[in-house]
């Protein structure tokens, strides 16, 4: 199979696979007990947690882990409104991932307001839009660094910058699932209060996450019960999936450069081949992260083509794959001002340094097959 869905999920890296197992089958104790086992999940649990802080540049006590991206959001979102419950706004944007905007709506329905600020063709928000959207009762502003359908970058420096200037106090929380093996972050230089990280989109395994959280941020768990992880995330840690999620992250660290320059390259290679397929308009922007390349086929529709690509055994998607069983239309293209028509006919193909170029080069010939038959039938 060609597997260009990494958006979506990457393969487990085999030194994460390796250095989970330990975890699984001998050093099996509670992080919290004090035997010689629970010790050894301790040690593991605190290097994982050094390995994932210092990738970030942030402190380790401001690293908290989670069963993912989406609890990692949620989290972020109910917590720090639990530790001020009088402020009753919320501001986000159009395109950001199901698990921020029904986070929003649940709190919506909780008798929170939420703002919804629109994007333009690429999914960015303008400054002024943004903090105009910003009333005296916000609480929290959440905007994704990488969009997953269509890879656009956003300027999160700078729109911390100017939410700052106008309202020091509200909270800044930025999705970063789609960052963290697309750049090197600085957690610090950023200037976010909370952030979102996922092990899966990362090679690392999945129902694993880190949620950031700055020192002296007025955050309260939603989560009660146990005092793991400093009295903010109850429960027994999943020390073999934190273990890999940190393998994961190291392995990145060591292959930075090789890993972005296979990634670019590929992305080029497969932008080249696309221009030779009549009616392919690219969603896009020229500036996005290189593994994610979201494109319409003019006349095709995106289930016909993804089913057809599935049976010639490549794998690629329609957007999130959290939507993408129920044929419900990205709500990101919309957003983006993409007609229904043009919705329907988009498709993502995500890479990773694991993708070939002949791999590139056989999607492209298949589609240069498939496209004209699928526009004629
Ligand atoms: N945010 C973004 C941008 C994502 O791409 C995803 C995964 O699809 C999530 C959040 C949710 O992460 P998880 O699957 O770890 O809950």
């Amino acid at each position: 199979m060609i597997y260009l869905d990494h958006a979506a999920t990457t393969p487990l890296r085999g030194s994460a696979l390796t250095a989970m197992e330990r975890y699984f089958a001998q050093a099996y104790g509670n992080p919290s007990s004090i035997h010689q086992s629970g010790r050894a999940a301790r040690l593991a649990l605190d290097a994982a947690r050094h390995t994932i802080a210092e990738f970030v540049d942030c402190q380790t006590a401001e690293l908290l882990f989670t069963s993912g991206g989406t609890e990692s959001i949620h989290s972020a979102l109910f917590g720090a409104w639990l530790a001020q419950p009088q402020k009753r706004h919320v501001v986000t944007t159009a395109v950001e991932h199901h698990a921020v905007l029904h986070t929003c709506q649940l709190l919506e329905e909780l008798g929170l307001q939420v703002t919804v600020v629109p994007t333009d063709r690429v999914g960015r928000v303008s400054v002024a839009q943004l903090t105009s959207a910003i009333r005296p009762d916000t609480l929290v502003v959440s905007v994704m660094r990488i969009n997953n359908e269509i890879g656009t970058i956003v300027d999160i420096a700078g729109l911390v910058q100017a939410v700052k200037l106008v309202a020091p106090e509200v909270l800044f929380h930025s999705d970063m699932v789609q960052a963290l093996s697309s750049e090197r972050l600085s957690l610090d230089a950023l200037g976010v209060d909370m952030a979102s990280f996922s092990a899966h989109k990362v090679n690392g395994p999945k129902g694993v996450g880190a949620l950031f959280l700055r020192r002296g941020t007025p955050w309260k768990s939603a989560l009660r019960g146990g005092a793991q992880e400093r009295d903010r995330r109850a429960g027994t840690e999943n020390v073999p999936g934190i273990v890999g999620f940190a393998a994961a992250v190291s392995w990145l660290e060591a292959h930075w450069p090789e890993h972005q320059r296979t990634i670019h390259d590929r992305s080029v290679e497969l932008m080249r081949g696309l221009q030779r397929i009549v009616g392919t308009e690219v969603n896009s922007p020229t500036d996005a992260t290189p593994g994610i390349v979201n494109v319409r086929f003019v006349g095709v529709r995106a289930d016909r083509l993804l089913m057809r690509l599935d049976l010639e055994g490549i794998a690629a998607s329609a957007g999130s794959a959290c939507t993408a069983g129920s044929l419900q239309q990205s709500h990101v293209l919309a957003a983006c001002g993409l007609v229904d028509s043009a919705t329907r006919e988009s498709i993502r193909f995500s890479l990773a340094d694991v993708t070939t170029s002949a791999e590139i080069a056989e999607t492209v010939a298949t589609l240069e097959r498939i496209v004209p038959l699928l526009r004629r039938s």
